[in-house]
């Protein structure tokens, strides 16, 4: 038997094909009239879109979403939530528009719809990282999750392949770090496993059967999994992985979803020998008998960065990137150690395949 609390998140999904064009009706399904619609400089046609589907309930429109949720963009959008007289935020984007669209929502208590174009999975969490002069700090709480999340596998079609596979392993690390999280439930069990089979056959899907990087099977599956993996993100505790790539994305400036791409497979590797049941979960769902092996060889097959050395960091910096990781405890299945994460890092920093 297995003693378990488990505290549910409670958000509308919508989830299909052209549901953008529920924007509108979702809007007035929370009793809004006026909605600040949000998104980045590069994804304006996904802004016009979700424009025209709102129609008379766009009271405005911010387009300057960037990385890292800067207090002083979210400055510059709230005056606009303000001057338009808004009472609702709606979204659509990355990881990013969504951290804008939290920011608001935790200054204003706006409700939140979210149209999310990439498999970070923040929709569905109560989480919120902001940058202020540099440095980030993260807070969690109910006003922050998002109250509906319309996901639209038409938008998530176009995201480019480098871009598509760096962010379902970040989806997935989301995933795998709930199965071996001191909180676990079998709720999140279920949860996870699905994400991670979802995630793998879509990734596979698109890098060995499918000639078309628009497939809808596959985009279908890498959403639905990433949903899945964002909502293990919202319910239980993360371990190593996410320490280490909180660390080298805060202090190194390393990017978000490549970093969790080449540090998943040796942050599992190093677990492994801890979680021995979990990684024959994981490889069960991913059709093989050795998780972070498995894990590595999906990243080399999609075509995913391998190695922190190509994402910028110096092998000089591999040793303070250790210290800073094991500076403060955190539950982890394998205890932590400056040894030991630095020998990981170095794995990680070279991309070999784990041993
Ligand atoms: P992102 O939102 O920064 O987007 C990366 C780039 O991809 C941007 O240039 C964006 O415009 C572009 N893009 C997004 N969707 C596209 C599409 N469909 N087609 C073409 N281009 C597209 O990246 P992300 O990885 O989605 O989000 C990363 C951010 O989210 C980080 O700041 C991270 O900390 C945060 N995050 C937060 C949580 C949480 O729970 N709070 C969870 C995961 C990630």
């Amino acid at each position: 038997m297995q003693n378990f609390t488990y505290t549910g998140h409670s958000a509308r999904i919508v989830f299909g094909s052209g549901t953008l064009q529920q924007v509108r009706e979702e809007v007035e399904r929370l009793g809004h009239g006026r909605a600040l619609l949000l998104t980045s400089p590069d994804l304006a046609d996904f802004g016009d879109r979700v424009e025209k589907a709102l129609g008379a309930l766009c009271a405005g429109r911010f387009d300057g979403a960037v990385m890292h949720t800067p207090v002083e963009v979210t400055r510059e959008a709230l005056a606009v939530f303000e001057k338009v007289d808004a009472d609702c935020v709606v979204a659509v984007g990355g990881g990013s528009t969504t951290g804008l669209a939290k920011a608001l929502a935790v200054r204003t208590g706006a409700d939140q719809v979210i149209l999310p174009t990439t498999y970070a999975g923040s929709e569905v969490t109560p989480v919120l990282g902001e940058t202020d002069a540099g440095v980030k700090t993260t807070r969690s709480s109910p006003d922050i999750l998002p109250e509906t999340v319309i996901y639209d596998v038409e938008l998530s079609r176009g995201l480019p392949m480098s871009m598509t596979v760096t962010s379902a392993f970040n989806a997935m690390a989301h995933a795998v770090e709930a199965l071996y999280a001191p909180d676990r439930n079998p709720l999140v069990d279920g949860l996870a496993l699905d994400s991670v089979r979802r995630l793998a056959r879509g990734l596979r899907r698109l890098s060995e059967t499918s000639t078309d990087a628009a497939d809808p099977e596959a985009r279908a599956d890498l959403l639905h999994g990433a949903w899945l993996a964002g909502a293990c993100l919202a319910a239980v505790g993360m371990g190593l992985h996410h320490k280490l790539c909180h660390t080298l994305g805060g202090s190194f400036d390393l990017p978000h979803s490549p970093t969790h791409a080449v540090v998943l497979p040796h942050a599992m590797a190093y677990n492994a020998p801890a979680a021995p049941d979990v990684m024959r979960e994981i490889a069960g769902a991913l059709d093989t008998v050795d998780a972070p092996r498995a894990v590595f060889d999906l990243l080399t097959a999609s075509g995913g960065p391998t190695s922190l050395r190509e994402l910028g960091l110096a092998e000089d910096q591999l040793q303070r990137a250790a210290e800073l990781a094991t500076a403060s405890p955190y539950p982890n299945p394998r205890p932590v150690t400056q040894d030991g994460i630095e020998g990981l890092l170095r794995d990680a920093w070279a991309g070999v395949r784990p041993a």
